[in-house]
């Protein structure tokens, strides 16, 4: 044969297999595509029935995942939100009452995800409450309800998920903190303390798990329309006479450039990049997600 037909053939062959390589597979793209990126795996979501907590829980179901939901709520709501997510993306769902101010009930829940589905895959540390106030007038019981729920619950979860992780060399730590882990804002001193401290909780277990298929990384979203903002929108339409309207494009335009508010949907997807293998290196960062906030 001729040497250039053979010379030919021999750099196409090795232009395919580099092509084929890890260096370019586009595996997110084509496992979300397929629903089926966590197949066989459990997501566990603090605060999940409702807002972010929800649109996570339900991203993670729409990829196969097994969901242990948490948080407050009416029960036969909650029994409606897990049988429409069972009957929507074919997974096992499971709920646990445990209030994340107490350790003792943390614990119990994470037992029963161990119990009930073998331990937990996906850790998502999301639930959180917010109280707005001056910090002379800031009430000692609220400053240490926000400190326990928004950053020790964390603390817990992740000391108690991280052994089974271990042994499975493979985990995903998502804790959602916030722009105010990143930056500050008036009258939200506890929440902004916790936010900072889940920021530099996420690195440390990011390190501490650097060698190993766990990764642990934290979502800074901006203004996004749940319950915990809706209040403060309330807040700013008794306070300056507005519509529930104005009062909302007053908020975003303090701080969202975009003007627009982040949905719980585009957080799931964002925690499903983070979930995914192709983010298997995304360690330690605060990934906001915020129209703009931070860029100011
Ligand atoms: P949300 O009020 O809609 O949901 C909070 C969830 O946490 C609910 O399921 C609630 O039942 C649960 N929860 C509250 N206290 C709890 C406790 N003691 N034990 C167990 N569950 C408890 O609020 P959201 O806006 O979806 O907030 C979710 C997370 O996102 C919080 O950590 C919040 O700080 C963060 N966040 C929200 C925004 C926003 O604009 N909404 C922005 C940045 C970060």
């Amino acid at each position: 044969m001729d040497p250039i037909v053979i010379l030919t053939f021999y750099w196409a062959f090795r232009l395919k297999s580099y092509l084929s390589s890890s260096h370019f597979q586009i595996s997110f793209v084509e496992d979300i595509m397929q629903g089926t990126m966590l197949k066989e795996k459990t997501a566990l979501v603090t605060g999940s029935t409702s807002g972010i907590g929800l649109g996570i829980a339900r991203t993670f179901a729409a990829q196969g995942a097994n969901i242990v939901f948490n948080g407050f709520g009416e029960i036969k709501e909650i029994e409606t939100l897990q049988a429409t997510v069972r009957d929507e993306f074919s997974v096992q769902t499971a709920y646990h009452n445990a209030d994340m101010s107490k350790p003792a009930e943390i614990e119990a829940m994470m037992k029963f995800a161990a119990d009930k589905f073998g331990g937990v895959d996906v850790l998502v540390n999301n639930a959180g409450i917010q109280h707005v106030a001056n910090v002379e007038d800031f009430p000692v019981e609220k400053w240490d309800a926000i400190i326990a729920i928004n950053l020790s619950s964390a603390f817990h979860t992740t000391r108690l998920a991280l052994p089974s992780m271990k042994a499975k060399n493979w985990g995903r730590i998502i804790n959602i903190a916030s722009v105010h882990g990143l930056v500050g804002s008036a009258q939200k001193a506890a929440y902004v303390a916790a936010k900072h401290g889940i920021v530099g909780f996420t690195k440390v277990v990011a390190l501490e798990t650097a060698h190993s298929g766990i990764t642990c990384n934290a979502i800074c979203p901006g203004w996004v329309l749940t319950p915990l903002v809706q209040k403060q929108v309330d807040a700013r339409a008794a306070q300056q006479g507005l519509s529930n309207d104005d009062a909302k494009k007053g908020l975003l335009s303090e701080k969202q450039p975009s003007g627009e508010f982040v949905t719980p949907a585009q957080l799931g997807e964002l925690a499903a990049f983070l979930a995914s293998d192709a983010a298997s290196q995304v360690r330690g960062v605060a990934w906001n997600m915020d129209g703009g906030w931070i860029a100011q």
